[in-house]
């Protein structure tokens, strides 16, 4: 096991991988930027480590001051958590240069799954539902006109390198396929440095449903079955849930079994997540996968009872998974609530600035993971999200209802927040009979705005 472990992040993430190594006896070293210093996860750290002013460009993306952190402290590990360089291929390989451990896959394992052309192909060996759409890279505009043809309009341009929606491009016919081409390439290029783009079957209607999978360095890989993640706003998630409801159990088997043959194949060591859209039918097509810890994973946690964190900082320091795919078993129903500091009555403006009141639920079956307390201060620099309020009930009826009550107990002030809206959303028929698709709370949240006016 690791002596001591660099946390490359902040916020509520920095505590939760703190927790789990103190559980396991190793020590942390936290880094911080000067926006962040009166952060109270550092309080829980072993030793801090300014490593730059407040954005994020000079201090957590500074590879280079994160590596010489963990030189000067002698880390033998660094979890990056999510967000930040927890993708960056470069950065998993400096690690390695430099012989300290990445809490995560290797870099060829990240490459080859992060990038969406190669993942799709791999995806396809290993059995794993993909979208009908280009075999590879999209290269002539012949080949793009006849592959739009064969899979029928809407369809949809995307980056290879894609992330956070960029290069994408929805077509509808085809006197718009080769501009949408075009300026899909060269927004890629801008945004990543990499102007590959390929062709997909674009889905009007979707829910957005994924697959927890842990991998170790042993050629072990499983699944921890699935999340619903359909409550989107602008494709950011507000409300995940887990085990992803009206999805036959032997469906969602098969699906969660492809993706844990998808992951083995890649020879992953760490956490990923299998991404999938699922159509009004329960087909599912593979979105992407994400190749790190996973904002929502307390979900997974509160229905399996395996501690990701800890599997993911024990498989990079070499050990094989603690469980077989016959030991997870599901146990009830969980939803997260992602609590924002944003005000949605006014377009979801950020809400920077003081906490004076920051009064969190507690009982049966209510987790609250958050690095803020009472007179803590959010930065402007970095995501909104301030806590994440997790439950747990026997089915999906006690947990919704434990969730609005959990809601109705948290106090946080005098910022406002998005706990008013998680407690609308619960409420609403859409919701409760789980009769959604990704672009529900968007249409809802326009037709209230319309009623109101
Ligand atoms: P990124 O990595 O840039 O976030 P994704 O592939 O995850 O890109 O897609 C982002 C979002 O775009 C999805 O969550 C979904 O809402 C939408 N989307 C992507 N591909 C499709 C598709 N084929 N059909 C319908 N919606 C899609």
């Amino acid at each position: 096991m690791f002596s001591r472990i660099l946390i490359a992040n902040r916020g509520e993430i920095a505590l939760r991988i703190i927790r789990a190594a103190r559980e396991l006896g190793v020590e942390t070293v936290c880094v911080y930027s000067d926006a962040d210093k009166d952060g109270p996860w550092l309080e829980q750290a072993d030793k801090t480590v300014c490593i730059g002013p407040g954005p994020a460009a000079d201090s957590y993306l500074r590879i280079d001051r994160i590596i010489a952190a963990a030189e000067t402290t002698h880390a033998d590990a660094i979890h990056p958590g999510y967000g930040f360089l927890a993708e960056n291929a470069h950065f998993a390989e400096v690690c390695q240069d430099c012989q300290i451990s990445f809490i995560g896959p290797s870099p060829e394992a990240m490459g080859l799954l992060g990038d969406k052309v190669s993942c799709r192909a791999m995806a396809k060996e290993a059995g794993t539902p993909i979208f009908p759409g280009s075999p590879g890279e999209i290269e002539e505009e012949d080949e793009a006109i006849s592959v739009a043809e064969t899979i029928g309009y809407p369809v949809i341009v995307k980056a290879a390198a894609g992330g956070g929606g960029r290069g994408m491009r929805i077509v509808r016919d085809q006197s718009e396929l080769i501009a949408a081409l075009e300026s899909a390439r060269q927004e890629a290029q801008a945004a990543f440095g990499n102007g590959a783009v390929y062709i997909e079957k674009f889905l009007e209607y979707a829910r957005h449903v994924e697959v927890q999978c842990l991998g170790d360095q042993h050629g072990n890989a499983i699944h921890l079955y699935n999340r619903d993640c359909t409550s989107q706003r602008r494709h950011q998630k507000l409300i995940e849930e887990g085990p992803a409801p009206g999805v036959p159990d032997a469906l969602r088997d098969e699906v969660c079994e492809s993706a844990a043959k998808l992951i083995r194949s890649a020879k992953y060591c760490g956490a990923a997540t299998c991404e999938f859209l699922m159509d009004r039918d329960n087909n599912f097509y593979m979105l992407e996968v994400n190749t790190r810890i996973q904002v929502e994973h307390p979900v997974t946690e509160m229905i399996t009872g395996v501690d990701l964190v800890k599997e993911m900082i024990r498989c990079s320091a070499g050990e094989p998974l603690s469980i077989k795919q016959s030991d997870v078993q599901l146990n009830g129903h969980a939803i997260e609530c992602r609590v924002n500091a944003e005000d949605p009555d006014r377009g979801f403006m950020p809400q920077p600035g003081n906490v004076e009141l920051f009064n969190a639920p507690g009982g049966f079956g209510v987790r609250v993971d958050s690095h803020v307390r009472s007179g803590y201060r959010v930065p402007p620099n970095y995501d909104s999200m301030i806590a994440k309020l997790i439950v747990h009930g026997s089915d999906r009826t006690e947990a919704i209802a434990r969730m609005r009550s959990a809601i109705e107990e948290f106090q946080i002030g005098p910022i406002k927040t998005t706990l008013p809206l998680h407690h609308h959303l619960l409420g609403t028929r859409e919701f409760v009979e789980h009769d959604f698709d990704i672009h529900y709370v968007e249409r809802l949240l326009e037709k209230e705005e319309q009623a109101s006016a």
